[in-house]
């Protein structure tokens, strides 16, 4: 049995100073995935870490997205999660996709 949590992470050993670092996703991918393909793994593998209320920031402006408040620029009501926003969504600040969002760091 393992018990997986994601959401969770304030007890985790103190790592102070560090730098929330744009982390690039990293996946091994077949020689022969197609963007398609590619993109379904990324998509999946962001998904996978991202729960409903997970806060998500563009990684282009830092711009954050906060299920809890929604998206006015893009009518999005609040307490919808970054899974649920429609693939047309973009940053509202910088106009970049959703696969340019990262899991917000929880730093306070
Ligand atoms: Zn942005």
């Amino acid at each position: 049995m393992t018990t997986v949590k994601t959401s969770e992470t304030e007890h985790a050993a103190p790592t102070a100073d560090v730098a929330p670092a744009a982390e690039s996703a990293s996946v091994d991918l077949p020689a022969t995935a197609t963007g398609a393909e590619i993109a379904g793994l990324l998509d999946a593998l962001a998904r996978s870490r991202v729960g409903p209320e997970t806060r998500m920031q563009c990684k282009v402006c830092w711009y954050v997205y906060d299920p809890a408040e929604g998206c006015p620029e893009w009518q999005i009501e609040p307490g919808t999660s970054f899974a649920d926003l429609p693939d047309y969504f973009t940053c509202p600040d910088c106009g970049h996709p959703l696969s340019s969002f990262i899991p917000a760091e929880e730093n306070d």
